[in-house]
């Protein structure tokens, strides 16, 4: 193209060069010509005419050789200019050629994305202005192309997903990451709209967002599974382009949203059991309650506890409790109606709500079968960690709306029923009764009073004597302590002992006794030779008191009383919890010549072989064992037997709680060592135990009869 150029303009000024040359020379021979004729006319006008006319024609001649030699000299000239304008207009040319096939080289080369710079030619005229030019747009080209490289690979690169979309939510570019998120091609999902990356509920979830907020959202990707998504939404405009619209950020939180969702569960869901917990329990109660109201319908709620689940954990350990637990809950669930919820509320505690029921004859029939189906399906043996174990529960039902309105009184109200299954010995059931919430108030009031009453000496002892079965001589007594409140009368043990182990007070209380008891029988030791041997019941907290045997060593110090005139009585299940630490301080303290007795023997589950290892020289059968002696056979065999292997371990026994001559008649036939009990009447007072001691040693005292 440029090299057409370039000859039409050499053509131009070669034509226009060679016609002023001809036209020059034409001019100057035509005025010579003219010249020279004017010139010679005037000198033939001297001759005569025939010279004239020869003279004329000579010159004639002449001139016509002339005009030829004139025309041949032009186009010589002519010729030479020609040849000379070529040269010049080739030459000229290449001046052009060269430097613009370099510029289209340099173009080309650009187009193929090399942006190495070529070498300045130095040139200062048009061209080199047009090559300068050139090369800006080059670099400007190279820097631009730089950039947009450079910001492909950062979004290649980003973990983050990016979506861009225009005005109208139409996809126009992605990332690479949002190509792994969505499982997408960028191709597929160029066009597409934002709507149709989400599921079809939340379609216009992301609608004209561009506030920078993340939210939350799910994308659908393109094996049609979804992704949940954090996500922000931006508005971006470039004016240069023309292009507005938003560009979206989004992360994959599957893993976030897998955990949290783990923690939701754990935080709703028991993780021994895996039944509701205590939250959810409550919550689910709280929506079957709502239900009802809204329906009409009656529900209960079943409060389950077992029955002396402590004494499985001391004595075979927490993973066995656990497990057993779990079996626990699992026969629960077993006999339950489908739609009943079970919840594990605390340790040993669980809560059964059953519901939908039209009417209160359909809840009452439902309980009559469930109750005792659970009470069954809870007592039949298990075996753990090698051990049988025989659990019972304690249940407390409320119903509503008979009971209670709401949550809080539901719990409340079957919670106290509970305590009162508990009360009259577990393993079965009770309803709940307006009058029991006032005792459930009472406990509670009880516990702030304790600290105060034992601060204002309202504690008091009791002794019961203990009366060998061969003669029914009185060979001591048990200390059992006693709250007289002063607005209410006595209050058992039964009634605060677990209070003040669950406030610690325990400590005190344990220590004050031991003191009473030093004290009173300091005191009786002046009427008294041998007032016998006196037991005192220990918690197992004093037993874990880190200075305890010092404190013991200092009260029989004070008050100078031989240690030996002393039993120590420890339940069977605190005798079992860290038998290695409890069987250096049992032998501490039998050093120090102190009696150890076991007492409730048979309640827990330690046997007999496993008592070798303590220093005990006394085994206390439970009064459960007792009570329907002689007539229950399997307690009769119990009880004989347990005496036959306590002797062969060189032991004495105490049978405690009887309270017949049937019973006292069975316990001397089997050889049994002593007795206490209500037969011989109520516990005594410290001076009414030192008046039966010395009517003893008179020999006025009645309960002799009985054992004639
Ligand atoms: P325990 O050591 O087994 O005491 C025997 C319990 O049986 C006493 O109940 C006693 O009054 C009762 N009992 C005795 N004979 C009969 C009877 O023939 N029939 C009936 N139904 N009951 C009889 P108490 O005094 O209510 O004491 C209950 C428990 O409280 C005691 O059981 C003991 O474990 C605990 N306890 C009593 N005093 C103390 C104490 O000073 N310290 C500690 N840590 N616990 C104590
Ligand atoms: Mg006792
Ligand atoms: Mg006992």
């Amino acid at each position: 193209m440029s090299r057409r150029l370039v000859s039409k303009f050499m053509l131009a000024v070669v034509t226009i060069a060679l016609v002023i040359v001809i036209a020059t020379a034409a001019l100057h021979l035509h005025l010579s010509r003219v010249a020279t004729e004017a010139l010679i006319e005037q000198s033939l006008q001297q001759y005569p005419e025939a010279e004239r006319a020869a003279g004329r024609a000579r010159l004639d001649a002449t001139q016509q050789n002339m005009r030829r030699d004139a025309l041949y000299l032009t186009l010589l000239a002519g010729l030479g200019l020609l040849v000379l304008a070529l040269g010049i207009g080739a030459l000229a040319m290449r001046g052009i050629t060269r430097p613009l096939s370099e510029l289209a080289g340099e173009a080309r080369q650009l187009g193929d994305g090399d942006y190495a710079p070529p070498a300045d030619t130095g040139r200062r005229d048009e061209l080199g202005k047009l090559g300068h030019a050139f090369r800006q747009l080059r670099e400007r080209l190279r820097e631009t192309t730089i950039s947009r490289d450079y910001l492909d690979q950062l979004l290649a690169g980003l973990n983050e997903a990016l979506i861009v979309v225009d005005d109208d939510d139409r996809i126009v570019r992605t990332n690479p990451a949002a190509c792994r998120l969505l499982c997408r091609t960028a191709d597929t999902m160029q066009g597409m709209t934002l709507a149709e990356l989400l599921p079809e509920d939340r379609r216009d979830s992301l609608a004209g967002h561009d506030d920078q907020r993340a939210r939350e959202s799910v994308f659908v990707r393109g094996d049609d599974t979804q992704v949940p998504v954090s996500l922000t939404c931006s508005r971006v405009t470039h004016p240069e382009t023309d292009f507005s619209g938003r560009i979206i950020s989004a992360r994959d939180i599957s893993e976030r949203k897998r955990a949290e969702q783990r923690i939701r569960y754990l935080a709703r869901i028991d993780s021994l059991t895996k039944v509701p917990n205590r939250m959810q329990f409550q919550h689910l109660l709280q929506r079957a309650l709502a239900r009802a109201r809204k329906r009409g319908e009656y529900l209960a709620l079943l409060y389950i506890d077992v029955d002396r689940f402590k004494d499985v954990n001391d004595t075979f350990g927490h993973l066995a409790g656990d497990v057993s637990l779990e079996t626990f809950c699992q026969r629960v669930c077993e006999v339950l109606p489908d739609t009943a919820i079970v919840g594990r509320l605390a340790g040993d505690e669980f809560a059964v709500c059953l519901r939908d029921f039209r009417t209160l004859d359909a809840m009452m029939a439902t309980l009559d079968t469930v109750i005792p189906d659970i009470l069954r399906s809870v007592g039949r043996s298990m075996r753990v960690q090698g051990h049988e174990l025989y659990l019972t529960a304690s249940m407390g039902v409320a119903r509503y709306p008979l009971d209670g309105g709401d949550v809080i009184d539901l719990i409340r109200n079957a919670d106290a029923a509970l305590y009162h299954a508990k009360k009259v010995g577990g393993n079965c059931h009770a309803f709940y009764t307006p009058d029991m919430n006032a005792e459930a108030v009472e406990r509670l009031m009880l516990k702030s009073k304790l600290r105060r009453a034992f601060e204002r000496n309202e504690l008091t002892l009791r002794y019961q004597p203990k009366y060998g079965t061969h003669d029914g001589r009185v060979m001591g007594a048990e200390a059992l302590v006693r709250w007289e409140m002063p607005e209410r009368g006595m209050v058992l043990p039964a009634d605060f002992v677990p209070l003040a182990e669950e406030t610690n007070l325990i400590l005190d209380l344990g220590e004050w006794v031991l003191d009473q008891v030093c004290a009173d029988y300091r005191h009786w030791q002046r009427s008294i030779a041998s007032p016998g041997r006196v037991s005192v019941n220990l918690s197992l907290k004093q037993l874990r008191q880190q200075n305890f045997l010092e404190r013991v060593k200092d009260i029989f110090t004070r008050h100078q009383v031989s240690p030996t005139c002393l039993e120590l009585e420890i339940t069977e299940t605190t005798l079992m919890e860290d038998a290695e630490r409890t069987i250096r301080m049992l032998e501490a303290l039998y050093r120090m010549g102190l009696h150890l007795a076991i007492d409730d023997f048979g309640t827990g589950y330690s046997s007999l072989s496993a008592m070798q290892h303590f220093p005990i020289s006394t085994l206390k059968i439970d009064r459960s064992f007792i009570r329907d002696l002689p007539a229950d056979r399997n307690n009769a065999t119990i009880v004989a037997t347990v005496i036959q292997m306590a002797h062969n371990l060189e032991m004495e026994v105490v049978a405690e709680g009887v309270e017949t001559e049937a019973q006292l008649a069975f316990l001397r036939e089997h050889d049994c060592d002593y007795v206490q009990g209500m037969l011989f009447g109520e516990p005594f007072s410290a001076d009414d135990y030192a008046d039966l001691l010395l009517r003893q040693i008179e020999g006025t005292d009645r309960h002799r009869t009985l054992f004639a």
